[in-house]
């Protein structure tokens, strides 16, 4: 999939963004296209626009200058794309992999997506400790991430899915 360059507010490039995504945020009106591919058309249900290559957000954001996005809940869960780290079904809780009672920090590093059922068998242990071993480490949230959590796009599950590219 081709990547869709994303432009601040200010016309600063920022990041860049799969073109599912691209075409997401300009159907919530959160950007416009400054620049489409010629030869390539975003098609689905009720859609049927040029593929954008370029993209400008509608609103100024800062969040991608910094050199680390702030932890948050929300954060995590858009980071592992609403994955359990532990089962990889979908999450909606975030869990402590050294857990807050054995001094476990709120830090990217030590946060992962869980589903309730895991959240709640791990309990208060490490995955060691409960025998359940992360599927992926967890990390920093990329640039593109901490832009999207910037714009309050959290919920990548709504995607559409029905949106194919198509050479016109
Ligand atoms: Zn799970």
């Amino acid at each position: 999939m081709r990547d869709t360059l994303v432009l601040n507010a200010s016309f600063e490039p920022l990041s860049t963004v799969t073109l599912n995504r691209a075409v997401v945020l300009v159907l919530q009106d959160k950007a416009v296209v400054e620049q489409s591919h010629p030869e390539l058309r975003m098609r689905g249900a009720a859609v049927d626009i040029p593929a954008p290559r370029v993209i400008r957000l509608c609103r100024y954001v800062r969040v991608p200058f910094r050199r680390q996005a702030p932890w948050s809940r929300r954060g995590v869960l858009v980071r592992d794309r609403h994955r359990c780290a532990y089962c990889g079904r979908r999450a909606t809780t975030v869990d402590h992999v050294v857990p807050r009672a054995q001094g476990g920090q709120d830090s990217w590093l030590n946060t992962v997506a869980s589903c309730a059922e895991d959240n709640h068998r791990k309990a208060n242990r490490t995955p060691e400790q409960a025998g359940m071993p992360l599927l992926r480490q967890p990390f920093e949230p990329t640039p593109a991430d901490a832009m999207l959590l910037s714009l309050g796009a959290d919920d990548f599950q709504a995607l559409p899915d029905w949106l194919a590219v198509d050479a016109a």
